[in-house]
């Protein structure tokens, strides 16, 4: 029953990213519309559901869980469930446990994620400008989130930020968080905005898809880039800026195919596991979770046969007019 998670292309499942929210505080234009209707709390898995489901990934071999959203930090009591996981830590069976946020609540919580054992954070800021800050994420406030990045440092996490890249938008701001990133000793990574949900009227409105070849050259234009050859496994590449020593990244899920080392899975905050960001197929785990309260034996068998189903490859193509392999889900559903 607990035997490692290997899918039909011979790929090992070590790495598990859970959304716990669908809900944010922010509104940020590329991945939610401004008037969303949120789920009925009973839809979502409850905070034991959510320990139960993690360890029965861990038990079968998942080494890192990422927490995600929606915000993970707006969940209430979200704080039990990562010292619960603290446990799995502890015993050496999960090697990191760390989140993805957009940092409005790193203030309140950083000294607390970094005793539960989380030691890295992904944070998400597009722009150093307060105004483009508003812009972009319609909620959210610039100054909250710098305080966010503080107290995360001080507390003794490692944070990366992630920022889409948009054209016309950021664009003229690359040197500037470059510089930001150095000074305060930030990794970096760029993702090329995704077509998800059905509505990109507001992300086209604010900026363009940049591709990340482009954001690239422009590195290009002001550093010596060495490419890296490491990889996690998952979609991002990495490069060194020789005048600087930083690492940055480019998460390309659109220019480049990463599928064949993909070692992943997504489970949303209802319990649907998404084998393939860019695939519709899912299947649902919360009956099974629900239904076998006494053991996890029955939710154990539809993990592995939703592994057992896992695609070899996601067919997102820009270079089309028509957007092929558009996703009608929004990332807030399946968890970034
Ligand atoms: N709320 C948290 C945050 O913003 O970091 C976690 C969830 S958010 C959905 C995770 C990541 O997905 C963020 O870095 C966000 O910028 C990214 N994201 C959301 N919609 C996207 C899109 N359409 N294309 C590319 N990245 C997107
Ligand atoms: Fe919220 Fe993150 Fe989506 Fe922005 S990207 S709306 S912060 S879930």
């Amino acid at each position: 029953m607990n035997a490692p998670l290997i899918d039909p292309f011979a790929r090992a499942i070590t790495y598990l990213r859970v959304s716990v929210t669908d809900r944010c505080d922010f509104r940020c234009v590329y991945c939610m519309s401004e008037q969303m209707t949120f789920l009925p709390k009973k839809e979502l898995l409850t905070l034991e559901e959510l320990d139960r489901l993690c360890t029965a990934f861990v038990d079968m071999g998942v080494q890192k869980l990422r927490i995600t959203g929606g915000e993970p930090l707006v969940r209430r009591d979200i704080m039990t469930f990562f010292q619960g996981m603290s446990r799995h830590l502890d015993s050496g069976a999960l090697k990191e446990l760390t989140l993805t946020t957009n940092g409005s609540q790193l203030e309140k919580y950083a000294d607390a994620l970094y005793a539960a054992g989380v030691r890295r954070v992904n944070i998400s800021l597009d722009t150093l400008d307060e105004t483009k800050f508003a812009e972009v994420t319609r909620w959210g406030r610039l100054p909250q989130v710098l305080r966010g990045i503080d107290a995360a440092q001080k507390a003794g996490l490692r944070v990366k930020l992630n920022a889409v890249a948009l054209k016309g938008f950021n664009e003229p701001e690359l040197p500037q968080i470059t510089r930001w990133c150095a000074e305060r000793d930030l990794d970096l990574t760029w993702i090329e905005v995704m077509p998800m949900g059905e509505d990109m009227g507001d992300t086209q409105r604010i900026g363009q898809y940049w591709s990340l070849k482009d954001v690239r050259a422009e590195y290009e234009n002001h550093y010596t880039v060495t490419d890296l050859p490491e990889s996690t496994g998952g979609p991002a590449r990495y490069v060194r800026l020789e005048e600087t020593g930083q690492k940055i990244g480019f998460i390309t899920p659109l220019s480049h195919n990463f599928c064949e080392s993909c070692n992943r899975v997504r489970v949303t905050c209802t319990g649907e596991i998404y084998t393939c960001l860019g695939q519709e197929g899912s299947a649902d785990l919360r009956a099974p979770l629900r239904a076998s309260s006494d053991g996890d034996g029955l939710l154990k068998q539809a993990i592995r046969a939703a592994i057992g189903d896992k695609p070899k490859g996601h067919d997102f193509d820009y270079s089309r007019q028509q957007v092929a392999g558009k996703m009608t889900r929004h990332m807030s559903h399946t968890g970034g």
